[in-house]
């Protein structure tokens, strides 16, 4: 039998391992999707692929799977993390979505001068990112890191993680990503007022960064997010 759910659950997945659904998983199985028991759902933790499990018990409150087979090894992305500056809550959770669907190991949501969003809710973030890959067919989930300050993130970044920084200050040059070299990275994505003066100049001092234009026009944060993964995916990434 085919499975036509898939559902991300947060214990160990193994031959024979029983999963224990919390209430709400129990609710999505049993009363939204109308599973009963002996039915198959498509299991994936993150960490141990894709399995499928039968459902042996279904209540209410909860019930139980226990996984049978692995449909899918675990598929890590690239390792591609993704800052941006947080926008307007329906446009950031598009962007945490699309990143999830695109692949990236990490998204990390920073506050810049110009940030218009002070605070976000990091669990509802991650909660998309969840979602997403449940949709996608993924079995990664990349974590959704809790907002931090542009200044203090580059403070201490990483020798070896280079930064793709889309900078709106080089709109109508030509897009060049040909020559990088593959390995750690990140894309950086400003808010809508843009990078500050001071923040374009610590980037440039940086050995990390390579500035990039993103074509003759300015996009919105969000469609410049997507633009960005798309390119360094099919130079960089496992779109090639
Ligand atoms: N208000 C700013 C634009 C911000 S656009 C201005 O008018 O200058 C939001 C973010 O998307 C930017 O910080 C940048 O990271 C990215 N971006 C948008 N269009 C771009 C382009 N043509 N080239 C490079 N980056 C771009």
């Amino acid at each position: 039998m085919e499975a036509k759910v898939r559902l991300f659950v947060d214990q160990p997945l193994g031959q024979g391992q029983a999963v224990a659904l919390s209430a709400d998983q129990a609710h999505y199985l049993f009363a939204v999707m109308r599973l009963a028991k002996g039915a198959m759902v498509a299991l994936f933790n993150g960490r141990d692929g894709e399995w499928r499990a039968e459902v042996a018990e279904a209540g209410k409150r909860g019930g139980v799977l226990v996984c049978d087979s692995q449909t899918k090894g675990l598929q890590m992305p690239p390792d591609l993390w993704l800052l941006f500056a947080p926008i307007k809550k329906a446009r950031t959770d598009f962007i945490v979505e699309k990143a999830a669907e695109m692949g990236v190991r990490r998204i990390v949501p920073v506050q810049t001068r110009h940030t218009n969003s002070e605070r976000i809710r990091q669990d509802r973030l991650q909660a998309h990112a969840v979602e997403a890959a449940e949709q996608c067919g993924g079995t990664f989930v990349p974590e959704v890191a809790d907002l931090v300050a542009l200044d203090r993130l580059l403070a201490g970044w990483p020798a070896d993680r280079r930064i793709l920084w889309c900078d709106e200050g080089m709109v109508g040059a030509r897009v060049a990503l040909e020559g990088l070299e593959a390995g750690p990275w990140a894309i950086l994505i400003g808010p809508e007022g843009g990078f500050s003066d001071g923040e374009a100049a610590k980037l440039r001092a940086m050995p990390q960064v390579v500035a990039v234009s993103l074509g003759p026009r300015i996009l919105r944060a969000d469609t410049a997010a997507v633009a960005a993964l798309a390119l360094w995916q099919s130079v960089l990434g496992d779109w090639q």
